[in-house]
């Protein structure tokens, strides 16, 4: 049975493009370990007056090409070796897309469906008075993730600047537009997974309309995705989030289910089209497979039953090495998460860019400069994979780490 520990896949990844590149062992083991991690106990008190302690963590990876960038996840599976793992996986992301800005990854252990907003701010606020020393403009920049949004990150800002005496709209990014966020941040990720999807049909003359998709998870960066699709005219076939799946061959009706999940929390009792499990979804067939969920979904037991033709990851780590391996055989290509989800990260350079230099830019540009980026790294990934005959996924884990070594080789080991 595959181990689906995600710190032991982000190190497999490291090393796999460490051994292609031939990178001198004390680089690797440098990129194999975070810089920083700080667990915090964090005492919140619930609505009905019992105080209740939570876990939480700021896992700084490598700042070594910029300060720490990466999100928040709130949820009961959150320790310390999946932040850490997304706090390599965003170093990597951050490389790949060429931006100054380096990984990192904050948790905590919660059930947030049982809490309430009052319960939720006491609990970010505490948490961000406890990560204080390691969060700044220039050390380390949260944003949102798994369960946390726009009012995470505007409790985050307010208590930082609190404490700091300053509002300081730069320590975080994914904020409401009235608080220094940027236009475009919230849309970032399906936007740009939608963009590496209509180039990927490009490169391959798939005409993109003709295109079947099915994606898993409608949370922000699977629903994003699916209005994006949808707004091309492209069909998605299915869809599902924790609740379970909805499956139409003849396309499902994007606008609606988006109306609906505004008004309800998830898709549970939309029952508007046939239901399918997740298990069902992930076995159906259908030309993209869009993984926009949790970490671990393909893994060596389900991938010999995948019937999809390309998957495009729009979740942190969905695929595990070894099913990679058996999606290979099988002739399935992967277009890997530090490439096709960058879309946040990248507006999120945005947004910390605009707010240092107090300046706005209209949507018009963030969604321009999103596709130059992306569509660069799409380009650089591509010509990689197609030079050297390897996957999408090792192409872009050689242009990263290839990146990082150079970084490291350069600035040396202090003292
Ligand atoms: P979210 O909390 O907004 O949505 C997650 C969705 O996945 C929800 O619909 C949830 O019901 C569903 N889900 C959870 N477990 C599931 C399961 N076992 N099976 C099917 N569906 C399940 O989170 P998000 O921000 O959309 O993030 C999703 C993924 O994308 C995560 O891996 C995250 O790290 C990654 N990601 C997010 C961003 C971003 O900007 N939000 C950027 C890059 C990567």
């Amino acid at each position: 049975m595959e181990k689906k520990n995600a710190l032991e896949n982000a190190r497999e990844q490291l090393r796999l493009a460490g051994d292609y590149l031939e990178i001198e062992e004390n680089i690797l083991e440098y990129l194999n370990y975070p810089k920083q991690i700080l667990t915090v106990n964090c005492p919140v008190k619930m609505d009905n007056g019992e105080i209740k302690m939570f876990r939480g963590y700021r896992i700084l990876h490598s700042d070594v090409r910029g300060p720490g960038k990466g999100g928040v996840r709130y949820a009961p599976e959150v320790d310390m070796d999946e932040v850490t793992a997304l706090a390599m996986w965003m170093t990597f992301k951050c490389a790949l897309a060429n931006l100054p800005l380096g990984g990192a990854k904050g948790g905590i252990t919660c059930d947030p469906s049982t809490m309430s907003d009052n319960e939720l701010e006491r609990l970010t606020r505490r948490f961000t008075s406890a990560i204080i020393d390691v969060i700044g403009p220039n050390k380390d920049i949260p944003a949102p993730d798994m369960n946390t949004n726009e009012q995470t990150m505007a409790w985050i800002m307010d208590t930082y600047s609190m404490q700091v005496g300053t509002t300081t709209p730069s320590v975080v990014t994914g904020k409401p537009v009235e608080i220094g966020g940027s236009l475009g941040r919230s849309d970032a990720t399906g936007l740009g997974v939608a963009f590496v999807l209509r180039e990927f049909c490009k490169r391959r003359n798939l005409t993109l309309k003709d295109q079947k998709i099915i994606i898993q998870g409608f949370g922000n960066v699977g629903s994003s995705l699916a209005k994006n699709l949808a707004d091309w005219d492209v069909k998605v076939i299915g869809i599902s989030d924790i609740t379970g799946g909805y499956f139409d061959k003849s396309g499902l009706d994007i606008r609606e289910m988006l109306d609906y999940i505004s008004v309800n929390k998830n898709l549970k009792n939309y029952n508007k089209n046939e239901r399918i499990t997740n298990k069902e979804l992930l076995g159906h067939q259908c030309d993209f497979f869009c993984p926009c969920a949790v970490e671990n979904q393909i893994t060596e037991d389900n991938a010999e039953s995948l019937q999809c033709k390309y998957i495009i990851e729009g979740a942190n780590g969905p695929t595990t090495p070894k099913a990679d391996i058996i999606l290979r055989q099988r002739n399935i290509e992967a277009i890997p998460d530090i490439l096709a989800n960058a879309g946040g990260v990248i507006c999120s350079y945005f947004e910390w860019v605009q707010d240092l230099a107090a300046i706005r830019w209209s949507l018009k540009r963030v969604n321009n400069e999103l596709e130059n980026i992306i569509l660069e790294s799409f380009d650089n990934v591509y010509r990689m994979q197609e030079e050297r005959n390897i996957s999408f996924r090792l192409a872009a884990y050689l242009i990263a780490v290839d990146r990082l070594a150079k970084a490291i080789r350069y600035r040396g080991f202090y003292p």
